[in-house]
């Protein structure tokens, strides 16, 4: 990327101050953490069958306060795919993941990587929004997940990138706090695809001094994707 227009992205990051001192440490391989997802119950299917699925779905109790669900976005054929926790008020409303300004943060996050919203698939662990933007249930999560693992299937992706503490110990059944799971390799299920963890940018609306961190781990993501 053109140097002077990744400092444009990293200024609205609030990061132009301490790039140029960072440096990436070489990334950790983790042992798998937790045990492994059950394999997806929808197996086989394409696209459009998977999208008709999701708009039908009835398997937990979340399809009776949702507007509609959300499905995901972006490149069918990405090698980054990221994952969030699950839709909010707007996401419910619009249908699609991530937007407004967290969205909007998301989209600035990847630009200073050099990539555009529109050359990644971002998708959530839930396709349903929780009321009140609850955390999801065990039970939620488990009969959302092979949702996602098929759209795992179908793209393929050489990287996931779980944003925030929900979507990486769901998606790593585990219970280890996000600050743990950080600058390191995990592998997703049974795919076995490089996951890496970061804040969600929600958080880092809240907690602007942390987006030092979520700096240090895309850089870190970046890392992993470039060996695989
Ligand atoms: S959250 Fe997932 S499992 Fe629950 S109703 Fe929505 S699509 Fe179905």
């Amino acid at each position: 990327m053109n140097p002077a227009l990744r400092h444009d992205y990293l200024a609205a990051l609030g990061l132009e101050t301490w790039v140029a001192r960072s440096a990436a440490p070489s990334p950790p391989v983790s042992a798998p953490t937790g045990r492994e997802a059950p394999a997806g119950r929808e197996a086989g299917v394409d696209w459009p069958e998977l999208k008709a699925r999701v708009a039908a779905c009835t398997r937990c109790a979340l399809c009776s306060t949702r507007t509609q669900t959300v499905f995901g976005v972006g490149n069918p054929q990405a090698q980054w795919l990221v994952v969030g926790e699950a839709p909010g008020a707007e996401e419910d409303r619009q249908g699609e993941p991530f937007v407004g300004r967290a969205g909007q943060l998301l989209n600035s996050m990847l630009r200073a990587i050099g990539l555009a919203r529109e050359q990644v698939y971002i998708a959530n662990v839930l396709k349903c929004r929780p009321p009140g933007n609850r955390d999801p249930s065990a039970s939620e999560a488990a009969e959302c997940l092979p949702y996602l693992e098929q759209q795992i299937a179908l793209i393929k992706p050489k990287l996931m990138l779980a944003v925030g503490r929900i979507a990486a110990q769901n998606l790593l059944h585990t219970e280890v706090t996000l600050g743990r799971l950080r600058q390191q390799v995990h592998h997703f299920g049974l795919s076995r695809v490089p996951l890496v963890v970061t804040y969600h940018p929600a958080y880092l609306l809240r907690t602007p001094t942390d987006k030092r961190k979520a700096w240090e781990d895309l850089k870190f993501a970046r890392e992993v994707c470039a060996r695989v």
